[in-house]
């Protein structure tokens, strides 16, 4: 039976980790799922990996139940994978897109992905920007009214000035 805890509004599985409970994955509501399967597997950074990889991607920060067999799913569906001609079934798109040198500080280079989850919160936000940090693999999570370039911008420098993400 899995434990949740809620913190700043942001639901968290809770994991046994040395005979403590402790937050681990942030749960992703159903509405944003695809979402971020599509993020770990389609964006440009995620270059159409396979499901295991895909899947490895998403548990490192994020949690849903039934989420192996989701991504599975997502994955043998993806047309750019299906129309692969990588005999071993692989998608062709890898070999095209260059691999990215991991940084070696913080803050050199960070993603960003802006999402439209479907639904309005009751503080009035529509979009999620998730900036992960592509040193530490650290992700954040941020509610957003509206996708303006400003808006998105001061999150963005917000974010990256107070903290070692
Ligand atoms: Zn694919």
């Amino acid at each position: 039976m899995d434990n949740y805890v809620t913190d700043r509004k942001v639901l968290f599985r809770e994991v046994n980790h040395g005979n403590r409970m402790r937050p681990f994955g942030v749960v992703v509501p159903a509405t944003m799922q695809h979402e971020f399967m599509k993020a770990a597997h389609v964006s440009a950074f995620a270059g159409h990996k396979g499901s295991r990889i895909t899947l490895q991607r998403l548990k490192e920060r994020f949690y849903w139940p039934g989420m192996g067999t989701d991504v599975e799913a997502f994955v043998a569906v993806c047309k750019v994978c299906r129309e692969s001609k990588d005999p071993l079934g692989k998608c062709a798109s890898r070999e095209h897109l260059k691999p990215l040198v991991a940084p070696s500080e913080p803050n050199v280079r960070v993603h960003a992905d802006l999402f439209q989850p479907g639904a309005v919160s009751a503080a009035g936000h529509k979009y999620v920007l998730v900036i992960t940090n592509a040193f530490s693999k650290l992700a954040e999570l941020v509610p957003l009214k509206d996708k303006e370039a400003g808006t998105v911008a001061r999150q963005r420098s917000s974010i990256l000035g107070s903290a070692d993400i």
